[in-house]
């Protein structure tokens, strides 16, 4: 592995840049190289992540699972684009995102990446379709077409019939149906979830959990974080996290949560 990670290090801009073409290419949504995140807190370093390599293709779903503190928010992060890494490369979709300015950075993660976290930020006084649409306003599509695209994703949860419900209107669950709702109404490359159930009952987080499979089988690629292994089981294949490194990786075995 260190060598080629020594490899990718050296490449000239022009070959990473053709490293990119090749990723997506293949498909390749997802890849990271000795990725690394430190964190300097007084005279100490802590790695949160430390020399991770994967890769995910178009269409998977996976499940990064590790106990509390093994450094996955901080993957999600970088992943997500919402941080860049201390060393490494990370390519998104054929593009460098690690090499990105923060400018750059918002865009492709604005474009690519449909975020659903723990409790969904809401505009409380706002029904389901304004909650959705947001992506698209910072995107600049036009109201007319936002109401479309909203409705279509709603549509998608099984929510077109609460649309003109407030977030305070409905449950726990069907509020985090307009969080998945406005993840996807953008179409990005990957939907990416943070502890997606960790704020609902059992019954209702194995409804979204359902979703999430038929989002799946629908063709949409899916990175679930969790701590719970019973969570984790949904996914297709599960990346274990320990100590910011990758200790595990390995398909879910089919019919594994029956
Ligand atoms: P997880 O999400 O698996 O619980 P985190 O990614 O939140 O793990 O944290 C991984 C490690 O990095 C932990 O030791 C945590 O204390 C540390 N860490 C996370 N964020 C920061 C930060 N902003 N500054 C300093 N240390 C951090
Ligand atoms: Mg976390």
């Amino acid at each position: 592995m260190a060598t080629l990670d020594t490899a990718v290090e050296e490449l000239s801009a022009r070959e990473r840049q053709e490293r990119g073409e090749t990723l997506k290419r293949e498909g390749i949504v997802i890849r990271t190289y000795d990725l690394w995140k430190t964190y300097i807190m007084g005279d100490q370093e802590i790695h949160a992540v430390s020399g991770v390599d994967i890769e995910i293709r178009r269409g998977e779903y996976v499940a990064i699972m590790g106990p509390s503190g093994s450094g996955k928010s901080t993957l999600m992060n970088l992943i997500g684009c919402l941080d860049t890494p201390t060393k490494g490369l990370y390519y998104l979709n054929g593009k460098l995102a690690s090499d990105m300015e923060d400018d750059e950075l918002a865009r492709i993660r604005n474009k690519e990446i449909g975020f659903v976290f723990q409790t969904f930020n809401s505009l409380a006084r706002a029904t389901a379709p304004p909650n959705v649409e947001l992506p698209l306003i910072y995107a600049g599509v036009s109201s007319q077409e936002r109401l479309t695209r909203a409705r279509e994703a709603l549509r998608a949860v099984d929510l077109e019939q609460r649309m003109l419900h407030k977030p305070n209107e409905l449950s726990g669950g069907q509020r985090q149906r307009v969080a998945i709702a406005r993840a996807l109404v953008n179409k990005p490359s990957i939907l990416l979830a943070d502890e997606p159930t960790g704020a609902l009952d059992s019954a209702t987080g194995n409804e979204i959990m359902a979703l999430f499979e038929r989002l799946y089988q629908e063709g949409n690629t899916i990175v679930l974080v969790t701590h719970e292994a019973d969570i984790a089981m949904h996914a297709h294949r599960i990346i274990h996290i320990r100590d910011g490194k990758v200790e595990r990786d390995e398909p879910v075995a089919a019919g594994a949560l029956s």
